[in-house]
């Protein structure tokens, strides 16, 4: 439950009940809060227009996920995307589109499978975690020794999981706002280490995701404190529900484990950019975007190829309308998924240029329904503007204190102010990193729901906006 929920909740138990146990009202000397913003009328009709009729987030995605597919970071796939991405955005009229290239090392995944060997033979859905360390074509066969959760596992004697094959297992439920992904996402990213540390044949965790398909999610580890790495997989969620239920049996179970991957250095990733440019290149530019790279079992529809879709259709529907009085600048980042090279990349190289604010949407494509921003308390009517502008579209004004985002977390932390959007989480891990991330899960109206509000934000952010003179407005 978040802080807000249960302020709610204590304040509806605070109210005083009447005799016939009627809340009663504030009493009639209780004065108004203060007067919203009027939203400028602009404003009001470019979220509109993007409501109703909004198509090039759709066509971004949709070419993205369709003529490119998976982009696994550093790899050739992703490269193509980066080739596809300079392309859209040139032919889409940004100015100053570029690549910029970064190393890094690039794991990837070739055959994979589990089986029970005893006490009741059966095939189980797997697919290797980041990182994980190969077992070779042949495999590994051990004994599972099995946890309900990370801390169990570190604090079982060394002795108990020496030579097996750990199983994590955990129950994440769909939340609104995806917090669980952040505490049960644990036996995915701190797993493989812990067991590692405790003499691990392999590891197989019950797969972070909140569905019942038999799709395996996918996601990065990273061996950390020294620990070797070994074999670590995602079971999807009924494979681990089975596998709890043969262990309750009581009996000894032996799995067969076949993880093959690669890792090679000496690869490369990118961070794609492209401007509107404003009115007044003296000024700090807005930044917004999403991450280029994906997962490499679906197509990256929701993560992240929504994203990039959504923050560029909203640069692109304020550059149809005219010139912002600020520089409006895309990134769409490379190689997030193996641990946010584009976002430290980017920060490295413009870590010293200011930024006016920075936001990313990098959560689905369901509709927004939560704007928060980190802009500072001098420009608290800034950030009250954007929440009037965007209140039509059903969006709630939460905290002015915080801004988070993956990619642009490096720029955040350093100081950078932020805007963010929350997306409804409710079924974005039932499709997470997996084989199921494919365009089919993205519903149009919602889409534009979000080019709406990230349209009103842009506007307000980098606006007025004036007629280009070298450029007459589209209808
Ligand atoms: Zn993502």
């Amino acid at each position: 439950m978040n802080r807000l929920l249960i302020a709610g909740l204590l304040l509806a138990a605070a109210a005083p009940l009447g005799a016939q146990g009627v809340v009663v009202g504030p009493g009639p000397d209780t004065p108004l809060p203060p007067i919203g913003p009027a939203v400028d009328p602009q404003v009001g009709a470019l979220r509109d227009s993007a409501l109703d009729g909004d198509t090039y987030a759709w066509d971004i995605v949709e070419g993205l996920t369709t003529e490119v597919g998976q982009r696994l970071g550093g790899t050739e796939a992703e490269a193509r995307a980066r080739v596809w991405a300079v392309a859209k955005l040139t032919a889409l009229g940004f100015s100053n589109v570029h690549v910029e290239p970064f190393p890094m090392g690039v794991w990837t995944r070739g055959a994979e499978s589990a089986e029970i060997i005893a006490p009741f033979p059966q095939k189980l859905v797997v697919a290797a975690l980041g990182n994980s360390a190969s077992t070779g074509p042949a495999g590994v066969t051990g004994q599972i020794v099995a946890f309900d959760s990370v801390d169990a596992l570190r604090r079982a004697p060394d002795a108990v999981v020496q030579g097996k094959i750990v199983f994590v297992d955990h129950d994440m439920l769909p939340t609104q706002d995806g917090s669980g992904y952040g505490q049960f996402g644990a036996p995915r990213r701190q797993g493989p280490t812990a067991a590692s540390l405790k003499g691990a044949l392999a590891i197989v965790v019950r797969s972070i995701g909140t569905d019942h398909h038999r799709n395996p999610h996918a996601g990065v580890q990273t061996f950390t404190d020294g620990a070797r790495p070994i074999p670590a997989g995602a079971l999807t969620v009924p494979d681990a529900e089975q596998l709890a239920r043969i262990l309750k049996r009581g009996l000894p179970v032996t799995m067969h484990l076949t993880l093959v991957s690669q890792v090679r250095q000496g690869g490369q990733s990118g961070n794609v950019i492209a401007e509107v440019p404003g009115r007044d290149p003296s000024l700090a530019p807005v930044l917004v975007g999403g991450h280029l790279d994906s997962w490499d079992l679906g197509t990256g529809a929701i993560d992240d190829g929504a994203g990039v879709a959504i923050t560029t259709a909203a640069a692109k529907r304020i550059m149809d309308s005219g010139r912002p009085l600020r520089t409006i600048r895309i990134v769409w980042f490379g190689a997030e998924e193996e641990g946010l090279f584009g976002g430290f990349d980017y920060l490295a190289r413009h870590g010293k240029e200011a930024l006016y604010a920075a936001a990313e949407s990098d959560f689905g494509a369901d509709h927004v329904w939560k704007l928060d921003s980190k802009l500072g308390p001098e420009r608290k009517a800034e950030a009250d503007m954007i929440g009037a502008s965007v209140a039509p579209l059903g969006i709630v004004t939460g905290a002015f204190d915080k801004a988070d985002g993956s990619d642009i977390e490096p720029l955040i932390g350093s100081g950078v102010p932020g805007v963010a959007f929350s997306q409804d989480g409710t079924r974005y891990f039932d499709i997470h990193h997996t084989p199921d991330d494919t365009l089919d899960k993205i519903d149009p109206i919602q889409l534009r729901q979000n080019v709406a509000a990230w349209t009103a934000m842009l506007a307000v952010l980098a606006g007025p906006i004036k007629p280009d003179p070298k450029r007459p407005p589209r209808r």
